[in-house]
């Protein structure tokens, strides 16, 4: 991935966010606090601000610089966490990773954003999210999966919708115990939005291009 394919992503990952920063709050206001948009505007405006910078380093290294930005930045439960699994991620990725790769180093980042959280998926928080978009992620590898950006995006979504019935047992949400069934869990709600827009950008930058057999293989 060279600098300006870098800097796509992160300005993707940034720009949702920043969009939809009202929508987060609003989420937030029915079973929080009312502050996920403007803490997670706050994290990815830092992250934009400097994304020429961030674009030039290695891969494992932006990722670190973007999680230590939102663990300064966002505050709340979700800096922390969103910053855990992007601090993980850059620690276990390699500068040019294999998808097989890249989903290893994935599980990793989850496992210690879970364990931050002292959270489970089922939980109605963002790992009911980033949970089964990496299952879906795992699946389409072993298939060889073509269209692995629209099926992520899509499990993405609906995986999101899916916290709407959930009661909340952790964060603040839990504080309503059956109060917050009916409504999305916010930080589902952003991590879907990171998810598809990552998803919009890889697909627009390599259209339908198959899963390289060759590629997937290593270490499966
Ligand atoms: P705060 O709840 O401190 O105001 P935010 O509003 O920024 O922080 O983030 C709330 C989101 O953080 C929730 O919607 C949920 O997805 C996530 N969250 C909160 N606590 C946890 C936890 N222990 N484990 C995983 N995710 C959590
Ligand atoms: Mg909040």
């Amino acid at each position: 991935m060279d600098a300006e394919q870098k800097k796509t992503l992160i300005q993707a990952l940034a720009g949702t966010v920043i969009a939809h920063a009202e929508e987060l709050t609003a989420l937030d206001q029915a079973i929080g606090d009312g502050d996920h948009g403007l803490n997670m505007k706050r994290g990815f405006e830092a992250v934009l601000a400097e994304a020429d910078a961030l674009a030039q380093k290695p891969l494992p290294d932006a990722l670190k610089a973007v999680g230590t930005q939102l663990v300064m930045k966002v505050g709340g439960a979700s800096g922390p966490l969103y910053g855990t699994f992007f601090m993980a991620l850059g620690k276990e990725v390699n500068d040019a990773p294999t998808l097989a790769e890249l989903s290893r180093a994935l599980a990793a980042a989850l496992a210690a954003t879970r364990a931050r959280g002292k959270s489970e998926p089922g939980q109605k928080t963002l790992l009911d999210v980033l949970t089964p978009v990496l299952a879906e992620l795992e699946a389409g590898i072993a298939e060889g999966a073509a269209d692995l950006p629209a099926r992520l995006k899509a499990r993405a979504a609906a995986a999101a919708e899916a916290t709407v019935p959930m009661r909340a047992v952790r964060g603040r949400a839990s504080f309503l115990g059956d109060r917050s069934i009916g409504h999305m869990d916010p930080g589902a709600r952003s991590s879907a939005l990171m998810i598809a827009a990552l998803c919009d950008a890889l697909a627009a930058a390599a259209p339908a291009e198959p899963v390289r057999p060759a590629a997937v293989a290593v270490g499966a």
